[in-house]
């Protein structure tokens, strides 16, 4: 087995469940996995490849726990900026129209792309938009994650209902039976889904929005989730919208509705969460339900802030979520995680989260939500997915004292230096390894302009943007 060792590292964070932290350690990998962390390390006889740890500090991978790559080709619309969650759900639903499969690998590359280069090691992804006529959208993703390295967690979701049936936002032509979004989930966790210890691919089932999805589906999804033992995934409680049509379409509120119909337990994970009540929360961690908190969309789309000081003190499983790039603009952790202490800090002050537990929730909390047991911290027998962070450089001088604080609040994607997902390097001094980045993101550019061509002749306003 090839063996790895990392050496001098000013500081590891571990993350483990008694927080413990190495200073001046080593940690050596075998395969996939952590052998052993401590001081002066000896990796043994036979081959090993050396990494020099020196300035750096070391962490688990980010887990990104909520997503939708294909929407990183539609941020920084003008027309879709300063507008609240539903009227900014109408402009930006039409430019789904026009998805495709080199769209949706484009949108996977630069999203889950820009998740390494910023910590991240795992991600969910939530796939809703299957135009009419296109196929095997979650396939290309998947390609595209294993081709760039990163673990991931795809869920296969669908819309029930357009605008015909009252949904004003969703064009009809983006509507797909429940029979068709069942059909083609079964086929994914068949052809995909890897129950394995340190498995690289692990598929979810997914609605899209809860007041407007047909009983029928939101029942059919969950039996095959508890058939086949794979998770839940949608938005719940994200804006007083939601609340309002909740109300009027299923006479509760969304997260009451989802509890009649049997979505929460260790299986389900919702984004969001902002919109709920005291008693909504203890539900979340009675139940061993996930949240997928995330700052910057909220604060994007003027949405609320999560109780997260809450959850924790309640004691659920809560990780940390990009949300897709058209209500984030970016795909990037460091800027989630320093967003995500700024706003707790903001609303809940001397409640709010420390830097330390905002790491954890960006790591070992979002391993927790997406039901691993290999991820989300270092001890021997774990993944070896982990960050080096280089806080010796320029910009952090001064700042070199709490590790956990200089990367959540001093942090930015420059200090990230290399990240290792199951025992690979897939980002060396900042850079992507496994794909050449200036020509893809030339590729991407060139299918994202040719796409807001198309989606301009039903919204003339875009060109102002080509
Ligand atoms: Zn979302």
């Amino acid at each position: 087995m090839p063996r790895t060792l990392i050496k001098h590292a000013d500081w590891i964070l571990t993350m483990d469940p008694k927080g413990t932290r190495y200073r001046n350690a080593d940690l050596l990998l075998e395969d996939n996995q952590i052998l052993e962390i401590g001081p002066n390390l000896d990796a043994g006889p036979g081959p090993v490849q050396v990494i020099d740890a020196t300035g750096k500090i070391i962490t688990p991978g980010f887990v990104n726990t909520h997503h939708h790559t294909f929407q990183s080709l539609v941020r920084n619309i003008h027309i879709a900026n300063g507008l609240k969650l539903e009227p900014w759900l109408m402009v930006v639903y039409d430019i789904f129209r026009e998805i495709n499969p080199e769209l949706v690998r484009a949108g996977a590359l630069v999203g889950l792309g820009d998740l390494l280069k910023t910590g991240c090691t795992t991600s969910s992804d939530h796939m809703y938009v299957h135009p009419q006529g296109t196929q095997r959208l979650t396939d290309v993703e998947i390609e595209a994650a294993a081709e760039l390295g990163i673990r991931f967690h795809p869920t296969r979701g669908g819309i029930t209902i357009g605008r015909s049936q009252g949904c004003g936002h969703v064009p009809d032509d983006l509507v797909e039976s429940a029979d068709d979004i069942v059909a083609d989930a079964e086929r994914l966790i068949d052809t995909y889904h890897d129950t394995s210890r340190f498995s690289m691919c692990q598929i979810g089932l997914s609605l899209c929005w809860p007041p407007f999805e047909t009983d029928e589906i939101v029942q059919r999804l969950r039996d095959l989730a508890l058939k086949r033992n794979v998770q839940c995934h949608t938005h719940l409680g994200e804006s007083q919208g939601e609340l309002a049509i909740s109300m009027e379409r299923h006479g509760c509120r969304p997260v009451e509705y989802m509890r009649r119909m049997g979505w929460f337990g260790k299986q389900f994970y919702f984004a969001h969460c902002v919109q709920l009540t005291d008693e909504e929360v203890r539900l979340f961690a009675d139940t061993g339900t996930g949240i997928a908190h995330c700052p910057n969309s909220n604060m994007f789309l003027s949405s609320g802030v999560c109780r997260v000081p809450d959850f924790l003190e309640a004691g659920a499983a809560i990780g940390l979520g990009v949300d897709g790039a058209a209500s984030n603009n970016a795909s990037n952790m460091m800027g989630e995680i320093r967003n995500c202490y700024l706003v707790n800090q903001l609303k809940w002050g001397s409640r709010a989260t420390s830097a330390e537990q905002v790491l954890r929730m960006a790591t070992a909390g979002g391993a927790q939500v997406l039901g691993r047991d290999d991820i989300g911290y270092l001890a021997p027998g774990m993944a070896a997915d982990l960050v080096l962070f280089d806080w010796s450089q320029f910009s952090y001088a001064g700042g070199q004292n709490d590790p956990a604080a200089c990367i959540v609040l001093s942090g930015d994607p420059r200090m990230v230096d290399t990240v290792l997902v199951n025992g690979k390097v897939v980002v060396e001094h900042g850079a992507l390894t496994t794909i050449p980045e200036r020509e893809t993101a030339h590729w991407i550019r060139k299918a994202t302009r040719s796409m807001l061509e198309r989606a301009s002749v039903r919204q003339p306003a875009l060109r102002d943007d080509l």
